[in-house]
């Protein structure tokens, strides 16, 4: 079912610039990467390379490591996909940052509507008088108040 968008001006101002913010990433990133960058040093198996005898000479790659239904698992980048990759990673990082902030803000909300016992739709059912017959409609009964 679409959902009706909402309208930005009922937010708090910090809460439209976040939203704002993931539209743009989501518009512009060419991709995410959840996971963690890894650099580590290895030897390509060529006796004459200096890698062979020299520690310090060991080449160093770049792995994506994830933790996929529980287990953790190493990505290889070839070093021309590196930028590729560490961009679609920073991307992630991003929109994770603005949806934990989203959430804190959700969190701020929530703590408001609950002090405030009306809460934050107010509900402009105060009609007298049902108006329609739909059978499918379940009636509360009114409370004499
Ligand atoms: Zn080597």
């Amino acid at each position: 079912m679409p959902r009706q968008p909402i309208s930005p001006s009922i937010l708090p101002a910090a809460e439209r610039q976040c939203r704002s913010r993931l539209h743009q990433l989501l518009n512009q990133a060419e991709g995410f990467l959840h996971g963690s960058l890894i650099v580590m040093a290895r030897r390509c198996g060529k006796p004459t390379c200096r890698c062979a005898t020299d520690d310090n000479a060991r080449h160093q790659s770049l792995y994506l490591g994830q933790t996929l239904e529980g287990k953790s698992t190493m990505i290889y980048i070839p070093a021309r996909l590196e930028s590729t990759v560490r961009q679609w990673h920073d991307n992630f990082q991003q929109a994770e940052q603005l949806i934990e902030q989203l959430s804190q803000q959700g969190r701020a909300r929530l703590s408001q509507a609950k002090s405030t016992k009306s809460g934050t739709t107010k509900s402009g059912t105060t009609k007298s008088a049902p108006t329609s017959r739909k059978t499918s409609t379940t009636q509360t009964p009114r409370k004499p108040s």
